[in-house]
Formats: structure tokens, C-alpha cells, sequence
């Protein structure tokens, strides 16, 4: 059943990025070390902010992410202090290295779900995304992951340069045994943002609007087809359909290791955040921050993506916008 996931407070999900270094240097990569920091935070500094955001309890779900999470040193016991604060459910994402024998140091009753983040069906086109060698360590952590218990999604970032390869997901999804498939879209932020590259090649990694609607919700239908939950940005709206910006209707946060913590994450390349970790209590940022721009209203719907990527924007003769885009964390969800 297709379902558009509506925004909520009930539900919050924390996306915490532990550290910012990688082994990895994908080329869509969004981590910008300017605005989010270098630093690998301590355990005591990672329980203390888990802490704070553990309120809520069974309705938060945490999102251990980096860089590369699991070359934290500390990140089982991370988790474990996460289940400890009796959070609703516990994420990790992973490039499939898979580090520190992380496999090996958390139980499948502590772990919710191993997310893996492979962008090609085959090895050549991943490798060209992500770098040489990623392909197969990617492939080889999932069944890893599967044979020791652990419950597994895949997350697959769609640009011009692998959406040709999407529809052959489904068979290999099939092989893996992958329980939850999420397809995202590549945003300009980060390093695809970076000066250099000119509004021709940032047009050229982003799928325009026909090419999504006739691929993407195909494939989502035959992956659901196999009994798996796939779960897609709706990323474009009619004019009539209604907008909303979860910055304002839904809880999201994502906490980055220099303290900063943004509400939106099309703001992460700016100064933007709406509030950030002060000796280990969180306080609210000052004027002017991302919370000033959610209220704007536009016709062309999300206001951020007009400033950071207008390219998927499409005009008619009289200057009206032909569509609306959607908040980036407004998604359908088949099962
Ligand atoms: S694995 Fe993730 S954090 Fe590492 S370079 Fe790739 S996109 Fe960036
Ligand atoms: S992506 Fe746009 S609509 Fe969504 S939270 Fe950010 S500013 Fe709001």
C-alpha cells in the first residue's frame, strides 16, 4: 500500500553524526567539515547529548551516522546507551566497511536496522560514485550483517549518473534480502555544491522531473512487489497539492560533532542552525537561523531549495512556477 508519510510531532527522529571522517570519498558526498566540524566526539560528549534528546523516549528514533560511523571506536557502546535511554529505535548508517568489528560488538535485539549505502547496481557504476573496492566491501557487510541476525535497508542516491541502473536493484535486492529500501535524491549541498562546479554540471547530476515520475515509482512498485518496504522523497507537487515544511509541522534533528544542530537539512552548508550544543546543554541560536525561512512562503514551495539548487525549478511563459517542490523529508512510503 502507497502511502505519503505526513509529518508529525509524535514522531521525532534524531540524525546524530558522531564524527565527520570517512574512508570513503563519495562524489555526492554532503558532509561539508567547514560547517560540520573534524572532530570525532567522545563517548562521554555523544551520551550526554543522547541524553538530550531522550525525553521523549519510545517516540524517538536515533540515526547514528558520520562520515563513517563505525570507525567510532565507541559507537557499540554508543548504541547501548542509546537502547539504555529507551530510545524507540536504533539506526546505524554504513558505506559496508563496517569497522571495529562493529558486527561483533552489538546484538540484533540492540541494533534495529544495519542501513547500507550502495549507488549502483553494479560494480562499475557504484565504484565511479563511490570509490574502487566499495562495491564488493558494501555487498559483503550485508550478508555479513544478515547471516549474524541483524535486520538491513539499503539506501540508494539517485543522480543522472545511476538512475539508468535503479530498475536493476530489484532482482539484486531480492539476492540480498534486504528488509527496507530507500531511495533518495542527490541534493546540491556539500561537496556537489562546492565552487567549481558550474550550474551546467549541477544540472547534469540532478534527475529532472519527467525522468523521476517515470522511473522512480515504477521501480518503488515491483521492490514493495518482493515484500520489501521502500520508502521515496515525493520531491515534486502539483500546484494543487498542499505544501508543508518540516521545519515547522515535524520533528527532525540533525546534530553534527561541532555542536551545531539544524531542523532542516538543506540548511547544513550555512551558519544556518537553529540551535547548538553549549557545554553539553542545548540552546537555541540567535537571529537570524533556518527557523526565520520556514515560515516564508513561496510559490514554488520549498524556499531552501530555491536558494540552493533553483535548477529543478521549471517556469511557464508568464512566470508562474510549473510545479511545487516539495520539503526534502516529505516521503511515500509502499509496503
Ligand atoms: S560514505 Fe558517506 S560520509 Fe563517507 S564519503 Fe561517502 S557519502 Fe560521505
Ligand atoms: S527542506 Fe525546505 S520545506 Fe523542508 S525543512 Fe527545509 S526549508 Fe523547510
Amino acid at each position: 500500500m502507497k502511502k505519503t508519510v505526513s509529518f508529525s510531532k509524535d514522531s521525532i527522529n534524531v540524525f546524530f553524526h558522531i564524527l565527520t571522517s570517512c574512508n570513503l570519498k563519495c562524489r555526492h558526498c554532503y558532509i561539508n567539515p567547514e560547517q560540520h566540524g573534524r572532530n570525532t566526539l567522545g563517548l562521554s560528549t555523544i551520551e550526554a547529548w543522547l541524553g538530550a534528546f531522550a525525553e521523549n523516549g519510545a517516540a524517538t528514533n536515533i540515526i547514528f551516522l558520520g562520515g563513517e560511523p563505525t570507525l567510532h571506536p565507541d559507537l557499540s557502546l554508543a548504541i547501548k546507551k542509546a537502547k539504555e535511554l529507551g530510545y524507540g529505535s536504533i539506526t546505524v548508517d554504513t558505506n559496508g566497511y563496517l569497522f571495529n568489528d562493529i558486527l561483533s560488538k552489538v546484538k540484533p535485539e540492540e541494533v534495529d536496522y544495519f542501513s547500507f549505502s550502495l549507488d549502483g547496481a553494479t560494480r562499475q557504476t557504484n565504484n565511479m560514485i563511490r570509490g574502487e573496492g566499495s562495491y564488493d566491501r558494501c555487498i559483503a557487510g550485508i550478508r555479513e550483517a544478515i547471516s549474524r541476525g541483524f535486520t538491513t535497508s539499503l539506501i540508494y542516491t539517485v543522480s543522472r549518473d545511476n538512475i539508468h541502473e535503479l530498475d536493476m536493484m530489484v532482482p539484486l535486492l531480492k539476492d540480498l534480502k534486504i528488509d527496507r529500501f530507500f531511495i533518495q535524491v542527490i541534493g546540491i549541498r556539500g561537496k556537489p555544491a562546492k565552487s567549481g562546479q558550474t550550474q551546467i554540471n549541477r544540472k547534469g547530476l540532478q534527475v529532472s522531473r519527467s525522468e523521476w515520475l517515470s522511473i522512480i515509482p515504477d521501480v518503488a512498485e515491483k521492490v514493495a512487489g518482493l515484500g520489501i518496504t521502500v520508502t521515496y522523497p515525493k520531491v515534486f507537487l502539483s500546484l494543487e497539492e498542499p505544501f508543508e515544511c518540516a521545519g515547522l509541522v515535524a520533528e527532525n534533528y540533525f546534530i553534527f560533532p561541532n555542536g551545531r544542530v539544524y531542523r532542516c537539512p538543506l540548511c547544513e552548508d550555512f551558519p544556518l542552525h537553529s540551535m547548538i550544543f553549549k557545554n553539553n546543554r542545548l540552546v537555541k541560536t540567535e537571529k537570524i537561523n533556518e527557523s526565520d525561512l520556514f515560515e516564508l512562503s513561496i510559490p514554488e514551495g520549498c524556499v531552501m531549495n530555491k536558494i540552493i539548487q533553483p535548477e529543478n525549478l521549471s517556469y511557464k511563459s508568464n512566470g508562474t512556477p510549473e510545479y511545487k517542490i516539495a520539503c526534502c523529508l516529505l516521503k511515500e512510503e509502499i509496503r
